[in-house]
């Protein structure tokens, strides 16, 4: 038997909901092929977010063991300063430079953290981190003109909060018909044992267009100009990637995922706001609506707790030794977040209704801790709440988020589908979790995962026979 080869397609946020039923009348390509395919929920990673939930998803390792937070992360000593994520920053192997290591080739385009592109016995292209301009955005450097031209152009990612709707739609597409062009012709050309793809182009459609296509959403806008932007975006995908999966051999194995789910956005919860007004946050003077807590004038003598924006709130405390001027003793910080979480759980919605507080400690939910963790992760609502970073606001709760238009949060569900030679399942599957994605990769190419691995096959996919680890 030839040797086994694996092909993975990345849609970044696409919910199950969104691929298995809604849209997928008007996917013929990929509707087929899901009938041939075991197909089902993905769960996400602590935090559900797309930088570290892919490094999650082909590392095999949890978020904290990667130090992995968001899409970037505190740099150390510091209160403010933060660092973007590197290829050659995750201290645990993703499963290119394992089959790198093993002698196979690869060949990846767009998986985060990928800039600047890892070098890999085969070729990386990087990711939506890579700076506008940037020449370094493939290796082997010698192919960047290939990439240019044979993309026409290729774009890593768009600026999708923005007022101008019609715009950000036109790209989101152009950039998504250039990446798989790409594709095709690298898939074609270049010989690989595990081939994979991201697209980035759903989750921005997500977050630009979501009002507009679920009547569910509390600012739902039946604008006729954007109501088909999101199903012509799904017809879209459906012949770049249909077209990809089309000249796939059937002795490929082919794995569909995505990172995480979306939801329609609520609003933001200015978290600054809040913390301030409860007493554990102090400024030195009056804020205009909207200053980012960096340019606020925070008094550190009198601030125990300060939190961040994004899908979630990461909490940190001003803890003695550890922050520049840290006044919470390292003993106190445990009950000063229960006390934080304790009036949380008080808040209520301008509605009236309670929002349901979840929260994680990494020290519990994380195999190791490494990087700056937030000292707790709040999620708001399930995540339908985002958290709002910045300060000086007339009320806690805001209908936008505070950086730029947006219409979508993240959801815990991703999906998972996979067919072909190493996939006895067929059908629909009961959840799997993101981590166990790269071992059964592994797996299905027949390479030993890392000894440090600590995830495990999804034996719902391979059957009884393929689970577990397998020996070196
Ligand atoms: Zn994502």
């Amino acid at each position: 038997m030839d040797r086994p080869r694996v092909v993975v397609i990345g849609l970044d946020s696409v919910t199950p909901e969104l691929l298995f039923e809604r849209f997928r009348p008007q996917l013929p390509r990929l509707s087929k092929w899901l009938d041939r395919s075991a197909h089902g929920v993905l769960k996400s990673c602590d935090p559900p977010i797309t930088v570290p939930a892919w490094a999650v998803m082909f590392t095999g390792m949890d978020a904290g063991s990667l130090g992995l937070y968001g899409f970037r992360n505190r740099r150390p000593g510091t209160y403010f300063q933060m660092l973007a994520p590197t290829p050659s920053g995750l201290p645990y192997p993703p499963i290119w430079d394992t089959l790198s290591r093993s002698g196979r080739r690869v060949c990846v385009v767009g998986v985060p953290p990928g800039y600047p592109p890892p070098t890999v016995n085969g070729i990386y292209v990087s990711d939506l981190l890579t700076p506008p301009g940037a020449a370094d955005f493939v290796t082997p450097s010698s192919m960047a003109e290939e990439v240019e031209r044979v993309s026409g152009g290729y774009i890593f990612d768009v600026t999708f909060r923005s007022d101008e709707r019609a715009r950000v739609g036109e790209e989101i597409a152009t950039m998504t018909r250039r990446r798989w062009t790409l594709a095709r012709h690298l898939f074609a050309k270049e010989p690989w044992d595990l081939f994979v793809v991201h697209e980035i182009g759903t989750d921005r459609l997500h977050h630009a267009f979501w009002k507009y296509f679920d009547p569910a959403h509390p600012r739902y806008d039946p604008d006729p100009r954007f109501a088909n932007v999101a199903s012509d975006y799904y017809r879209l995908l459906d012949e770049e990637v249909g077209a990809f999966l089309e000249g796939v051999p059937d002795d490929v194995t082919v794995f569909v995922v995505s990172d995480h789910g979306s939801q329609s956005m609520q609003g933001a919860i200015c978290i600054n706001e809040w913390l301030a007004r409860e007493g554990f946050l102090s400024y030195r003077s009056g804020t205009a609506p909207g200053t980012p807590l960096e340019s606020a004038g925070v008094d550190w003598s009198r601030t125990r707790v300060w939190g961040a924006g994004g899908y979630y709130a990461r909490l940190q405390a001003n803890v003695v030794g550890r922050e520049a001027s840290g006044i919470v003793a390292p003993e106190a910080v445990e009950a000063l977040l229960d006390e934080v979480v304790h009036g949380l759980r008080k808040l209520r919605t301008p509605g009236g209704a309670p929002i349901e507080i979840e929260v994680a400690r990494p020290s519990e939910v994380y195999d190791e801790v490494r990087g700056v963790p937030p000292d707790l992760l709040v999620y708001f609502d399930d995540l339908r709440w985002r958290s709002a970073g910045t300060v000086g606001h007339p009320t806690l709760f805001l209908d936008e988020n505070d950086t730029g238009p947006d219409d979508a949060v993240h959801s815990w569900d991703g999906l998972l589908a996979a067919g072909g030679p190493g996939i006895t399942a067929r059908g629909r599957l009961g959840a799997s979790h993101i981590r166990d994605v790269a071992p059964t990769i592994l797996s299905v190419l027949g390479v030993a995962p890392p000894r440090t691995m600590r995830s495990t096959p999804i034996s719902a996919l391979l059957g009884r026979h393929r689970s577990g680890r397998i020996g070196p």
